[in-house]
């Protein structure tokens, strides 16, 4: 077969709906080209400027396994086990949640601040990054400014397994991870942490429900954070002010429709300069405090 032929047929599958329903798919070309060129070990320009190419048997097996998964709305990033955050290849599994292009707010934001206090203090910035998941913030931060010490922490072991592979693979394994319930408390450390950076559970727990009907599969314990939604956040502000230091940062993602009462708790706990960040559809999406 060639790679028309199998784009032609995994685009039949993935169209053919049962009456009534949405498709599960809004990018099925895309979809496609995504799992032909991680089949055959190439890139997307590839696969779209050969479709004469021949695929073996095993390669066109695997590709209509990987459209009956997508049949059923699991996420493209879990059957290929890879998904891309501030330009880095990340191995995700159901463990844990996607990496989101909104996450890369938070980012961008906390290397703006990582650079200010890069030239202030005395020592490295040291950050802790609370709710890890697959690590993308706590690596995303280290790759880029490599001179920060970086620690991460997660409730769940499943998820710190697929952390910490990241981590080896991408910062070399310079980030500790330690697994703990943020409800019982964080790390601290003697000097206090300059920056602390969270993307917890923040959607309600009727909304995380609902969402995870459509079969997307992602780890209900990572979106489900109350019925407001912001159980999590109130259970970290305090620690958070606690185990900052002086002039130190906290910035935590939450939904557009959460986000107001978020930067609330944050200036009830002491917290100034409190700025909430919106993401590319200029959704309120990060909070932003600083600890004076
Ligand atoms: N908006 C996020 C998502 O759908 C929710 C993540 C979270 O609860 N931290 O992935």
């Amino acid at each position: 077969m060639t790679v028309a032929e199998l784009k032609k047929s995994g685009l039949e599958i993935l169209l053919h709906k049962k009456k009534g329903s949405a498709p599960v798919t809004q990018t099925p070309e895309l979809d496609i080209v995504i799992f032909l060129s991680f089949i055959l070990g190439t890139n997307k320009s590839f696969i779209m400027a050969h479709p004469e190419k021949d695929v073996s048997q095993i390669q066109a097996k695997l590709f209509f396994e990987a459209i009956d998964k997508r049949k059923e709305g699991l996420p493209v990033a879990y059957i290929t086990r890879n998904r891309e955050f501030w330009g880095l290849p990340f191995l995700v599994t159901p463990s844990v949640l996607i990496p989101k292009a909104d996450t890369e707010i938070l980012v961008e934001r906390a290397i703006q601040i990582l650079e200010i206090q890069k030239n202030l203090l005395p020592r490295p910035p040291q950050v802790l990054d609370i709710c890890t998941g697959s690590g993308c913030i706590a690596i995303a931060l280290k790759h880029t400014i490599p001179e920060i010490i970086v620690t991460a922490t997660d409730i769940s072991l499943d998820a710190l397994y697929i952390a910490k592979k990241n981590s080896e693979s991408l910062v070399n394994n310079q980030i500790v991870f330690i697994q703990g319930d943020l409800r019982e408390g964080i790390p601290s450390i003697h000097g206090k942490w300059d920056l602390i950076v969270s993307n917890p559970p923040y959607v309600p727990s009727l909304v995380a429900s609902e969402l995870l009907e459509d079969g997307r599969n992602e780890p209900i314990l990572a979106l489900d954070g109350g019925e407001d939604g912001l159980d999590l956040v109130r259970a970290l502000i305090p620690h958070a002010y606690a185990s900052l230091a002086t002039n130190g940062y906290i910035l935590i993602e939450t939904g557009e429709y959460n986000a107001q009462n978020a930067a609330t708790y944050l200036k009830r706990e002491g917290f100034v300069d409190i700025v909430i960040h919106t993401d590319l559809e200029n959704q309120d999406r990060v909070v932003e405090g600083k600890k004076q």
